[in-house]
């Protein structure tokens, strides 16, 4: 079997063509949707992060303003900038890049975010709507493979769905999301035993622990459907010959790097029946539905 490609990008692309009509109807009557974006410190990943979400901002006609911090930044100067955004009414989603530099309490941060503006649904008060299956705003990541199984016909009511991974922003909100749509849902993380015969339980299984390849065929279900949420940098030969094909590697011997997932995609491209790909799979999805987010942020501020 060789698995179909969930093509994120195309989908992305949809959803923010959707988006354009509402933009211009909230614009004219005087409500361009607005983003504020917190960027603490000089990683560069965070700054490729905003800059492409800025991009998408522009090309749909949001609002944004990138507030800049130093990486030397205490909480209380990241928290005055959370609570300028908040007070700033033609702000209406506020998405602070994490990870924070070490000292800057995230937790007290991202607390602080007025729910009605948390467009990336890490506040407590979202958090529980959703476990209440009362979604208000939802983390962008599964919220955006929701959609992508949705728009590719892929059944998940009844279906068996393994998570692998656990954290706040992917693995929970995405196994609450999968429960809520009638899967059957089991989370595994570092500290499951066998981890192969949980994850080969999977109709749907759902990868998200930022370990390049890790997931490979024995880890798959002949005919499942398998979703690589990870982004991760590799820089060998050695790893670059195992994981990409000959025209990526091609390119990974001029610049030195690859973006790649979690999931061992020679491998496993064998066994699913369908697989998103790194990159283009649900990283544009996440974009996509910051923007989704941000425009319902900006149409419940109308009321
Ligand atoms: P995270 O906070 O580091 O959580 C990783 C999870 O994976 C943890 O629950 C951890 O288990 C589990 N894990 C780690 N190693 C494991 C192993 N060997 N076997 C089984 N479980 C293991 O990561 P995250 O923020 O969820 O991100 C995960 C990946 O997705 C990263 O590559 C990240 O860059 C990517 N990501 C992509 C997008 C996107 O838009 N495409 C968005 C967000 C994240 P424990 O809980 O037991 O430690």
């Amino acid at each position: 079997m060789t698995a179909r490609i969930l093509d994120g990008a195309e989908t992305a692309r949809q959803i923010r063509e959707e988006l354009r009509e509402p933009v211009r109807q909230l614009s004219s009557r005087g409500l361009r949707p607005g983003l504020g974006v917190l960027l603490v410190g000089d990683d560069p990943a965070s700054a490729i992060y905003v800059r492409n979400k800025t991009r998408a901002c522009d090309d749909l006609g949001v609002f944004h303003e990138t507030a800049l911090l130093p990486a030397t930044a205490t909480t209380d100067e990241v928290a005055a900038r959370v609570r300028d955004f908040n007070g700033r009414p033609e702000i209406h989603g506020i998405l602070v890049q994490t990870p924070l530099p070490p000292q800057v309490e995230t937790a007290r941060v991202l607390g602080l975010v007025d729910p009605a503006k948390d467009v990336d649904g890490f506040h407590a008060e979202n958090v529980g709507l959703l476990v209440q299956k009362r979604p208000r705003f939802v983390a962008c990541t599964p919220a955006g493979i929701m959609e992508l199984l949705a728009r590719h016909d892929i059944p998940v009511s009844g279906r068996r769905a393994v998570v692998l991974g656990r954290s706040d922003i992917v693995g929970k909100p995405m196994a609450l999301l999968l429960l809520h749509a009638d899967a059957t849902v089991t989370v595994a993380h570092s500290r499951t035993r066998d981890l192969p015969s949980v994850t080969r339980e999977a109709d749907i299984l759902v990868v998200a622990i930022g370990r390049a390849g890790l997931v490979r065929a024995e880890h798959v279900k002949p005919g499942a459907v398998v979703v690589d949420v990870g982004m991760n940098r590799i820089e060998t030969l050695e790893q670059a010959a195992d994981l990409l094909d000959e025209g990526r590697l091609q390119a990974f011997r001029t610049k030195g790097q690859a973006l790649v997932g979690d999931v061992h995609a020679p491998s496993v491209r064998e066994v699913a029946s369908a697989l998103t790909p790194v990159p283009g799979g649900v990283g544009p999805l996440t974009i996509a539905m910051l923007m989704s987010n941000t425009v319902r942020a900006a149409a419940s501020h109308q009321g």
